[in-house]
């Protein structure tokens, strides 16, 4: 199955001997000079990279304050060492959130701070080499950006800005990512990341509606492009074809039939997801926002609702309203944007759907937290509704769940092992290795709960876990949508 060992279950997490540079030769494959281009940096390494990298680095620390304070402030005292999964799961010690983020740091104190001048050796400060770039290559697409360690840094040093600047600094010496950058290029030119056109978009929405239909008996719709239509529902385009995602769209389409909403899709912005932020680029993650903006004036819709997307979620809750705002056209008595889960929570809270749990009882569930829900959004108007309310969601449409242990959860939890742009086959190695603490927590509730199925709200989580599960022993299925779970109990036609 892959020419890597697995690593193996503990029954509780071990801190693991460092083996120096295992994980170097982990690099995704390069991108090639169209796909740079078509998001406006350079096709190959310029030849002047060195300077445009410490331009470029300038530039970032006098833009973004943040960034300069989270290369200032590290004191070293070691909090985060062993809170990275891809450190846990791989042994490198270059994969520790510390050490991952010296990479820049040492060529940050050799050109911008005056003991890294003078003192160089003193303070570990390097100059910018090929060595270096290729260091930051295969180090900063080995993090994905799950902002983990910084919950724990007293500091609240984050990883993840270090790691996306780092990225964009790649992109602008023309060193990109080729899954990244070839996905945004697909956005702008048909408007997802999968390349769906709109007449086969059309026509899977129209098979969907027919077997639903012959399933339950009642025409769900699943309309696109409908004008003035009251909501505009943006949702990852995995939502529109694979297994468990698609469960969850059939799950959205019942809750607003039974709400009695209208809702359309775009397909200008058929897509939630927005990649410019793994690589940093808040110029390509404002172009790509901006066409859910474009779609809603368009459309006439009144309201925007996200799907199940956790970096999405992130884009949209943290910057939606900045980057392609003022949204001052939409319905001012909801939030812009909402998330599917706040929609139906609230319905589900004004007895407004009728839940069948035992629909679901052939299941006993867990919940994985995806990491940009769970650390750099909220949902809802309490702290931490982010935490309550697919919890909430779940308990109404299933008898049996159970959560993994506490400090792998909410602000704690583990990331899948695939997110930040890393859900490329080229990086399957990472990808294995850095899912174990979250395997070893799951392994913990079905041998203490009977836990059968895992539910996420991110729709790069299940597709990580759809291929990372059978590594460590559990079936590709046990990972399943939450809206999967809605579709499964809600009964639809009760309210009529
Ligand atoms: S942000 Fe996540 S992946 Fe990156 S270093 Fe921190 S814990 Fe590791
Ligand atoms: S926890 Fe924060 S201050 Fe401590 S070593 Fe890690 S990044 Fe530096």
């Amino acid at each position: 199955m892959a020419d890597f060992e697995t690593p193996e279950l503990k029954e509780y997490p071990v801190i693991p001997h460092l083996q120096e540079g295992v994980m170097a030769h982990s690099k995704p494959f390069v991108a090639k000079e169209e796909f740079q281009e078509s998001l406006g940096f350079p096709g190959e390494l310029v030849d002047n990279w060195e300077q445009v990298a410490l331009d470029k680095m300038q530039e970032l620390t006098g833009k973004y304050r943040g960034f300069q304070v989270f290369l200032d402030s590290c004191v070293k005292c070691g909090a985060c060492t062993d809170k990275c999964h891809y450190y846990l799961g791989t042994s490198d010690p270059k994969n520790m959130p510390v050490a991952r983020q010296d990479l820049l740091r040492k060529v940050y104190r050799r050109n911008f701070t005056f003991a890294g001048k003078y003192f160089p050796k003193l303070v570990g400060a390097v100059d910018l080499t090929k060595e270096v770039l290729d260091d930051w290559y295969s180090y900063f697409h080995q993090c994905s950006q799950c902002r983990r360690c910084s919950v724990y840094c007293p500091y609240g040093i984050d990883t993840a800005e270090i790691s996306m600047a780092a990225r964009e600094i790649m992109d602008c010496v023309g060193v990109g990512q080729k899954y990244c950058n070839e996905i945004i290029g697909k956005v702008y030119k048909i408007g997802n990341n999968l390349g769906l056109p709109q007449p086969a978009l059309v026509d899977t929405l129209e098979g969907l509606e027919e077997e639903v239909e012959e399933d339950i008996g009642v025409k769900v719709r699943f309309p696109v492009d409908e004008k003035g239509a009251e909501i505009l529902v943006v949702t990852p385009s995995a939502d529109f074809f694979a297994e468990p995602h698609v469960d969850g769209l059939i799950g959205y389409a019942k809750v607003f039939h039974e709400a009695g909403i209208s809702w359309t899709l775009s397909s200008y912005a058929s897509e939630a997801a927005n990649f410019g932020m793994f690589i940093g680029s808040y110029e390509n993650m404002r172009k790509v926002s901006l066409r859910i903006r474009e779609a809603a004036l368009d459309l006439g819709v009144k309201r925007i609702v996200m799907g199940e997307c956790g970096h999405a979620w992130r884009v949209a809750y943290s910057f939606l309203n900045t980057l392609a705002g003022p949204f001052d056209f939409l319905d001012p008595n909801y939030p812009v944007p909402q998330h599917i889960l706040e929609f139906t929570h609230d319905l589900i809270q004004r007895g407004a759907l009728t839940m069948d749990k035992s629909a679901n009882d052939d299941m006993v569930l867990t919940y994985h937290d995806s990491c940009n829900v769970a650390r750099a959004s909220r949902m809802g108007s309490k702290p931490g509704g982010q935490f309550t309310i697919p919890r909430d969601v779940i308990r109404a449409s299933c008898n049996h769940f159970y959560d993994m242990p506490q400090d792998t959860i909410h602000e704690a939890t583990y990331c899948c092992g695939g997110g930040g742009g890393l859900l490329t086959d080229d990086l399957m190695e990472l990808r294995v290795k850095g899912a174990l603490p979250r395997m070893e927590a799951l392994k913990q509730v079905v041998e203490e709960h009977g836990v059968t199925h895992m539910a996420a709200i991110c729709a790069i989580c299940k597709s990580q876990f759809s291929k990372v599960l059978p590594y460590y022993g559990f079936t590709m299925d046990s990972i399943v949508s939450v809206h999967q779970l809605v579709s499964n109990a809600i009964v639809v036609g009760s309210k009529q």
